[in-house]
């Protein structure tokens, strides 16, 4: 098919709210490392890693290759079978996951993780009432879109009740006009508040990501997840942590990044890095929260051999080539470039994030922070223009968003940072 064949039959035979980067969509061709192409060959440097989900760099060798290898030997079972490789990536992530979080349900993506650690949360409290952040994201089913605080991403006609959302910690736009550390984490001390004003004061639990992705990578303050967690657990709800954008390594140092707060979690969710981009949903939690799902359930992809072994070599890998300390090394570097590019452009209103996944939030004015979407939109062209795939995210639709595959060099990150200025320049003078 030509170009124009395949963006045509897109419009006309996918639904239109699955939307697509870009004036003229990108048509992907094929994939390697750090690298896609076009249909028309074009070559660009993946700076979003699919979506935060090409871990160890498109179709890594050592990963395909045991995918290929599984496709031979069985492809199918259900949950109703047991496999070795289902039994395997299990006990790997039981071995990685924090303190006593030791049991694993897999599903096919991270909507569906979050869907079942509110079920289990539920279950196990006996209580209903689950409380989110705003600017989460949580997922497209009917139950995550409610849990999710951006209102572009909720419109799902009604949404489930028993959901409270409480305000965030997004200390660039401090919803309460504090500054850390001055605050003293007001945000989080507010929580109580909240449950006692919007809640029955009994609640499920509080599902949180440990950086919000798609509200523009929000980095709560040092000692936030402590004081939050204990509260939700004073109330008698779980702490559930949102690791779909934000494990494997991918915040730098640990597995999770939830570790960088020092807490440990009662359930974590994950997707996306985990496979390298094979479809994947994961919930861990401890043996005796597991145990307090109820009833029969199935699903019929949820552990899936070949998307087992993905995800085992996947992660096996990030452990052998210590792709966690290259994602700190590396992500400092990228920290510091756009740091630089932040003294030189006066629309970089701030940069955030941790390791290798990295944000810039793009202002009007630096003094009144009016955002900027329409740069932002430029932006991305123009990087596109000049080779480099960078996302978008963000309340207002003015970050961009980075979050290159964890074994990306230096000169890679170097490359990306000279395209950057290069269509950053462009932007502000146009
Ligand atoms: N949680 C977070 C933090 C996410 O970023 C996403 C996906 N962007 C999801 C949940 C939902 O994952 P999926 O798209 O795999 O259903």
């Amino acid at each position: 098919m030509t170009r124009d064949e395949i963006v045509r039959k897109k419009q006309e035979y996918l639904f239109n709210c699955v939307a697509t980067y870009f004036k003229d969509p990108l048509v992907i061709d094929h994939a390697k490392g750090q690298y896609v192409w076009d249909s028309d060959g074009k070559q660009y440097l993946d700076f979003l890693g699919g979506i935060v989900t090409i871990s160890v760099g498109h179709s890594n060798a050592k990963v395909t290759e045991k995918i290929k290898a599984q496709i031979d030997k069985v492809q199918h079972t259900s949950t109703l079978f047991i496999t070795e490789a289902l039994v395997s990536l299990a006990e790997k992530v039981a071995s990685l996951g924090p303190g006593k979080l030791k049991k694993c349900y897999f599903t096919n993506s991270g909507t569906e993780a979050n869907e079942v650690a509110v079920l289990t949360a539920r279950m196990y409290t006996g209580n209903y009432e689950v409380l989110a952040l705003r600017h989460g994201y949580s997922g497209h089913s009917h139950l995550t879109k409610s849990l999710t605080g951006l209102h572009t991403w909720r419109k799902a006609g009604v949404i489930s009740c028993g959901i409270v959302h409480a305000p965030g910690p997004y200390c660039y736009r401090c919803p309460y006009g504090l500054t850390y550390p001055s605050c003293n984490l007001h945000c989080a001390k507010d929580i109580e508040d909240v449950i006692k004003t919007s809640t029955s004061g009994q609640i499920a639990g509080l599902l949180a990501e440990t950086i919000q992705g798609l509200g523009g990578f929000i980095v709560p303050p040092p000692g936030y997840f402590k004081i939050v967690a204990n509260i939700v657990r004073n109330y008698g709800g779980l702490f559930i942590a949102d690791e779909v954008q934000t494990a494997w390594g991918r915040t730098g140092r640990k597995w999770w990044g939830i570790e960088h707060w020092e807490v440990e979690p009662d359930i974590i969710t994950s997707a996306k890095s985990m496979a390298n981009g094979v479809p994947i949903g994961l919930t861990l939690t401890r043996p005796e929260i597991a145990d307090a799902y109820k009833g029969l359930t199935i699903s019929t992809f949820g552990g899936n051999p070949v998307t087992c072994v993905a995800a085992k070599s996947t992660i096996d890998l990030i452990e052998e080539e210590c792709l966690m300390d290259n994602a700190e090394t590396v992500g400092n570097h990228f920290r510091a470039g756009l740091e630089v590019l932040r003294d030189k452009h006066q629309i970089i209103g701030d940069v955030r994030g941790m390791g290798l996944m990295q944000g810039i939030e793009l202002v009007k004015d630096r003094k009144t922070k009016e955002p900027a979407p329409d740069l932002t939109n430029q932006l991305l062209e123009r990087a596109r223009a000049h080779g480099l795939l960078v996302g978008k995210g963000g309340l207002y639709a003015n970050v961009i968003r980075m979050s290159p595959p964890l074994n990306i060099s230096k000169g890679d990150v170097d490359a990306a940072l000279g395209t950057l200025d290069k269509s950053l320049a462009e932007v502000a003078t146009k």
